[in-house]
Order: C-alpha cells, then structure tokens, then sequence
C-alpha cells in the first residue's frame, strides 16, 4: 500500500468514529463543525439521521418533519404522516 510511512498529520486523519488513521480519511462540514471520518460507513454512522419508523439510516434525501426523520414516504405515512405522498404525483389525489 501506498503512503504507509507517512506520519505527520496523523491526527488530522483519525476518523472519529473507530479511530482508524488512513491516509484518504476526509473532511464533512457541517453546521460549523470539522468531522474526520476514513470510510462513508463511519460518516454514515455519525451523521445520518435514523428512521424513527423501521430504524435504518437515512443516507438520502429522506423526509424531516418536526426534527423527526423518516426514510421514505412509506415509513412518515405509518406515523400519520402523508404530507410527503403529494411529491410523487400531483392532481391525482383519488
Ligand atoms: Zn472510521
Ligand atoms: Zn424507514
């Protein structure tokens, strides 16, 4: 592998999440705030919202509603939610 005996910057390549030091890590700004991570799946696991209906990340668009996520318009409408269903087709409202 390439790169393995660079040792300066290491800390600004320790994701944050499992503390693996790589080479590649990246940056996402958000809010203000630096977030280092190696690998998407760490990113995903810090930063993306959850379902509040079937519990999985919402690495999309996903739907907010209130400061509560859902994933797809199928999981807001369990939750009562049907003001997304307007999205997918427009005039045809029964
Ligand atoms: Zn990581
Ligand atoms: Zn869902």
């Amino acid at each position: 592998m390439e790169g393995q005996s660079r040792m300066r910057d290491q800390e600004n390549k320790r994701c944050e999440v499992c503390g693996n030091v790589y080479d590649k890590s990246f940056e996402i700004h958000r809010g203000g705030e630096v977030h280092v991570f190696d690998s998407f799946e760490c990113a995903i696991h810090a930063l993306a919202p959850t379902c509040s209906h079937c519990g999985c990340r919402v690495i999309g668009h996903g739907m907010e509603t209130d400061g509560v996520f859902y994933c797809c318009a199928h999981c807001a409408e369990q939750h009562g939610i049907h003001e997304f269903e307007d999205r997918v087709e427009s005039g045809s409202a029964q």
